[in-house]
């Protein structure tokens, strides 16, 4: 196609586009001069390695794509509400939007520990599969309603490690009394085997484990694990993390603000979620790899890496599945999330199992893995 006949196509179908636009908005040139100036605050530092640069440049290219109609400013937890306070500031219309973890909240809505992460649960891609191709994202924007939010899950942490410990796991029984920072349901499994759970916010975690105070932290994988200084502080790197296979992010709307936008601009951060989405966990697996690396050369070799034995992964896997059944029980709607979560995972296990588990298996037979 010559520059000449290419322009003439491209105008056509930008006028084709602005008679579109025309049709679909008549009446409303007003409209698309409102600017919208937002506030997005999220629960990580200023400086979180993947998030915080995906997460300003989603603002960026909103404010591109929009010309600037839409602004959103990014802040970090503690920048204007506590990390764990953007729930509760997004809820009652102090800010339009945040960016978290969903199982932060489950003190206040017990089934967000379906949407985030489940010990021996999904993995991140069979739980995009969930949300965007199953009825995962329909529960959770309904129970969510309820408390006036609107959501989307925007990235993946990767199935996590199985934490760091000064002292290796040979059984069940080293669990017995053994002082582990470890939040969430995973915590609750850890407690189940006679562990002593300790909850540490990220900058006491290193202090904790390096004098002994804690024996053993889980934390995220090897980018944010180097990034905390743990490999300086314990010998024993455990995987996997069957305590978090696939930590879910959330992209969430104050649900009246969500729907003051126009159709177009939520649109736009729908596909924002999507970007996190993708973004995110493609970040995560190609920067876990090169800091693993950093952990395979720390001080030539220092770092033990073991996987769980598989007697102490029968007996987790046992206290899992009671716990998970457990919190299931103690709320209707967390009932009614992880019904779903079990009939998906279970039929995408079944395909999995026969592509994606069959095609490792067949690296490992020839040597590949
Ligand atoms: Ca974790």
């Amino acid at each position: 196609m010559d520059r000449r006949s290419f322009l003439t196509k491209v105008t056509s179908a930008s006028a084709l586009a602005a008679a579109a636009v025309a049709v679909s908005y008549p009446g409303k040139s007003t409209h698309a001069q409102v600017k919208f100036r937002w506030r997005l605050a999220h629960s990580f530092g200023p400086t979180a390695p993947v998030y915080a640069e995906a997460l300003k440049n989603m603002a960026d290219n909103f404010r591109v794509m929009t010309k600037g109609r839409l602004d959103i400013k990014i802040f970090a937890g503690g920048e204007l509400v506590p990390a764990f306070g953007v729930f509760d500031a997004v809820k009652q219309g102090a800010l339009e939007m945040f960016f978290s973890a969903s199982y932060y909240w489950a003190g206040k809505v017990p089934a967000t520990q379906f949407t985030c992460s489940v010990p021996f649960g999904m993995t991140p891609q069979q739980v995009s599969a969930w949300f965007y191709g199953g009825d995962g994202l329909k529960l959770w924007q309904e129970f969510y309603a309820k408390h006036g939010l609107m959501v989307f899950q925007a990235g993946n942490t990767g199935v996590q490690m199985g934490g760091w410990f000064r002292k290796e796991i040979k059984s069940i029984d080293d669990f017995k009394g053994l002082k582990m920072r470890i939040p969430g349901l995973g915590g609750k499994v850890v407690a189940a085997v006679g562990g002593v759970v300790v909850l540490l916010p990220g900058p006491e975690i290193f202090p904790a484990l390096e004098r002994g105070v804690i024996d053993a932290t889980e934390w995220v994988g090897p980018l944010y694990d180097w990034h905390l200084g743990l490999h300086q502080a314990a010998t024993y790197y455990y995987s996997p993390g069957y305590h978090e296979p696939s930590t879910a992010n959330e992209l969430t709307f104050n649900l009246k603000k969500w729907k003051s936008l126009p159709k177009e601009l939520q649109e736009m951060l729908v596909h924002g979620a999507y970007f996190l989405n993708v973004t995110g966990l493609a970040e995560f697996d190609a920067k876990n790899l090169e800091y693993l690396e950093k952990i395979k050369a720390y001080k030539g070799g220092k770092i033990q890496f073991r996987t769980f034995p598989n007697d102490v992964l029968k007996e987790l896997y046992k206290a899992a599945e009671k716990i998970n059944e457990e919190v299931a029980d103690s709320d209707p709607d967390a009932r009614k999330v992880y019904d779903a979560y079990k009939k998906f995972r279970d039929g995408v296990r079944t395909w999995h199992n026969i592509n994606e588990v069959a095609y490792q298996n067949a690296l490992k037979t020839v040597g590949a893995i």
